[in-house]
């Protein structure tokens, strides 16, 4: 695969006059696609783009303070207007997701418009859709490489306290607050760079990890005590959750993120596992420590994908069928998770 440089990239989209950008990410998307696509839409429209981000479903209210959030299009509410945006641009921008299906519908409308195609993510197996790659799985994050894109063609600069907040966030949710091995010392120096922007770290902090709803407090209470699972014999902690209980506790979106990681604070868990029934699908999210693969478990048995240690994928069976296949996935790995 050819990466390209950032200043490759950035010549090409120079060369047209107030070039007509669309951004996209993931569908359901968390603080590092919000935050890597939001810090470089003020980076682009900085050097005189149009740009519109258009996001395939909606995300967390815990977002929403970001700059330039409100003029974001939802894809699903909105399918004319983003299409027709779509169709007309000249460039396409599709940060922190490497596969159309990640975008759901809208992945059909962005592979066959006009526009040049730029990836910048840090997943691993990219499908190789897109015209132009900007892509490190070693990144922490998408928010990294977006300030990594911008550093590399010298215009730092450009980067103010608003576009700084935004590649922050991204930067401390995907290195779960600096924890993970994905988090290196160039992360460290970038998110130093960021704090010289003037930004107040504690305010995203709390933004981001003290603004839950009472009931989200309560749900992730009953889920540990009432619905999790070990498989000693495995290594293995598994959470699940029905429609019912998401009703109950009136769950939105980015009201599960981070439950599945209570499952690996227990000594000795090398794989936890988080299930819940979304009415059309059975989503899952795996997450594990030391030489297990989540994402080769995600895609070998459950349509998914993502890091070495995070990965998620999705079942069409019932809840209850869906972890009997699970269960039933995890007999052949029994000695690598005990390895
Ligand atoms: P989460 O469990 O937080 O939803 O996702 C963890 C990681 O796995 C993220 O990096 C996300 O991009 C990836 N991921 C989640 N669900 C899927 C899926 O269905 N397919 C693929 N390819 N990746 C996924
Ligand atoms: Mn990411």
């Amino acid at each position: 695969m050819v990466i390209h440089s950032a200043k490759t990239i950035l010549d090409t989209i120079q060369a047209v006059k107030g070039a007509k950008v669309v951004i996209t990410t993931h569908h359901k998307p968390d603080a590092d696609a919000m935050g890597s696509s939001l810090g470089l839409r003020q980076f682009l429209m900085r050097i005189g783009c149009s740009v519109t981000l258009i996001t395939p479903t909606d995300y967390a209210s815990f977002l929403k303070w970001m700059k330039g959030e409100a003029d974001t299009i939802v894809f699903e509410d909105q399918v004319e207007t983003a299409t027709a945006i779509t169709q007309a641009a000249d460039f396409i921008f599709c940060l922190d997701f490497n596969q159309l299906s990640r975008i759901n519908e809208f992945g059909d409308v962005v592979g066959n418009a006009k526009a040049l195609k730029i990836l910048i993510d840090h997943h691993q197996y990219p499908q190789g859709f897109e015209d132009f790659t900007y892509w490190d799985d070693k990144a922490s994050s998408t928010c990294e490489l977006v300030y990594r894109f911008i550093q590399e063609a010298g215009m730092s600069d450009l980067i103010d306290t608003d576009t700084a907040a935004c590649l922050y966030t991204g930067i401390v949710t995907d290195t779960g607050s600096f924890r993970f091995n994905s988090c290196s010392s160039t992360t460290m120096r970038i998110a130093a760079d960021l704090m010289d922007k003037g930004i107040n770290h504690s305010s995203i902090f709390d933004s981001v990890y003290d603004s839950f709803s009472e009931s989200r407090v309560k749900f992730i209470g009953y889920a540990i005590s009432q619905k999790l699972e070990v498989l000693p014999e495995y290594n293995t902690a598994l959470i699940t959750i029905n429609h019912e209980e998401l009703k109950r506790f009136n769950i939105t979106t980015g009201d599960t993120e981070g439950l599945v990681n209570y499952g690996l604070s227990i000594e000795g868990i090398r794989f936890a596992v988080l299930i819940i029934d979304r009415s059309k699908l059975v989503k899952m999210s795996f997450r594990s420590k030391g030489q297990f693969a989540a994402n080769v478990f995600a895609m070998n048995h459950f349509n998914g994908g993502g890091h070495f240690h995070a990965a998620g994928g999705s079942s069409t069976a019932s809840l209850e069928d869906t972890i009997e296949q699970f269960k039933t996935a995890l007999i052949s790995y029994k000695d690598q998770l005990h390895g």
